[in-house]
């Protein structure tokens, strides 16, 4: 018997099933530039993230962006960098994937998170360089690109 799908949310299902139910989903393509009218800057206007928001997540990040966090998208909040509080924006370049648990240690300041100049979410705890997710990206470890790009702007 063939090893099992997994879906976003990790539930296993055969691949004939996975395959059936794709044929009836709805696709999606991420575009960055040039994008349709609907918006993905909404800056104070909201605190939480629209759909299209989080599809941009799910394309750049894959899942939480702590290193070595393997949660799925599926089971991300979104967070802020800058943080929402105090001026924070809910801007799609501005948002990132956390799992519950990690979400909550970096808003309780347990970790403290800037972007690096690649646009990806770099962490870190205080003790050690601030580091990316490879998780989501494992073909940067194949091509031995491990070195976040600090951007000291942040
Ligand atoms: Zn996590």
């Amino acid at each position: 018997m063939p090893a099992p799908a997994r879906t976003g949310g990790d539930t296993a299902l055969p691949m004939r099933d996975v395959i059936r139910m794709a044929s009836d989903g709805i696709h999606y393509l991420t575009v960055f530039d040039g994008h349709s009218e609907r918006p993905i800057y909404l800056a104070r206007q909201t605190r939480i993230a629209t759909a299209d928001q989080r599809i941009i997540c799910y394309a750049r990040d894959g899942g939480c962006t702590r290193p070595n966090c393997l949660q799925p998208g599926y089971h991300c909040e979104v967070h802020h960098s800058p943080d929402w509080t105090p001026h924070g924006a809910t801007d799609a370049d501005k948002l990132f994937f956390a799992c519950g648990p990690d979400h909550k240690r970096v808003t309780d300041g347990h970790y403290h998170t800037s972007l690096t100049d690649t646009g990806r979410l770099a962490w870190t705890d205080g003790t050690t360089p601030p580091d990316i997710n490879h998780a989501h990206h494992p073909e940067e470890l194949l091509h031995g690109n491990t070195d976040p790009p600090h951007n000291d702007g942040d």
